[in-house]
């Protein structure tokens, strides 16, 4: 099912899903690591698998050569999750490095599964990379 393009970006920018996101989804590279975190957080929520992993740099765990099994996980990820909200709580800003902790939540089957993440990113060829990312306490 398509995402209504007029309803509020799901990344909480309180734009439209046209006005924010999905520019990024449709190719503009995003200029800092936040926006790509957001696009990416939105990506799984209208359910755009090109996206997410275009955006995922080749070193990260999840990257995988074979991306027909990678989209069918990816696919399975999307379904059995709904990610309802993305909350920014903190942002260290550089060239070419970049790291975001955010809060996601997420829910599975009515079971809340959130969970907060230090990710970060990096810079190649002028475009932001997911490189990796590692769990925080709340
Ligand atoms: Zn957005």
């Amino acid at each position: 099912m398509a995402y209504n393009e007029h309803a509020a970006c799901p990344c909480g920018s309180k734009k439209s899903y046209k006005n924010c996101c999905k520019i990024f989804h449709e190719g503009k590279y995003p200029q800092t690591a936040v926006e790509l975190m957001k696009s990416r957080f939105s990506a799984f929520v209208v359910g755009n698998i090109d996206y997410i992993i275009s955006t995922t740099h080749e070193d990260n765990i999840e990257y995988s050569e074979n991306k027909s099994k990678w989209r069918e996980d990816l696919q399975n990820v999307i379904s059995s999750n709904d990610f309802y909200s993305l909350e920014i709580l903190d942002f260290i800003d550089g060239k070419e490095e970049s790291y975001v902790t955010f809060k996601v939540g997420i829910k599975q089957r009515g079971l809340d599964v959130s969970f907060t993440e230090k990710s970060k990113f990096l810079k190649i060829d002028g475009k932001w990379l997911y490189r990796s990312g590692e769990f925080l306490d709340d």
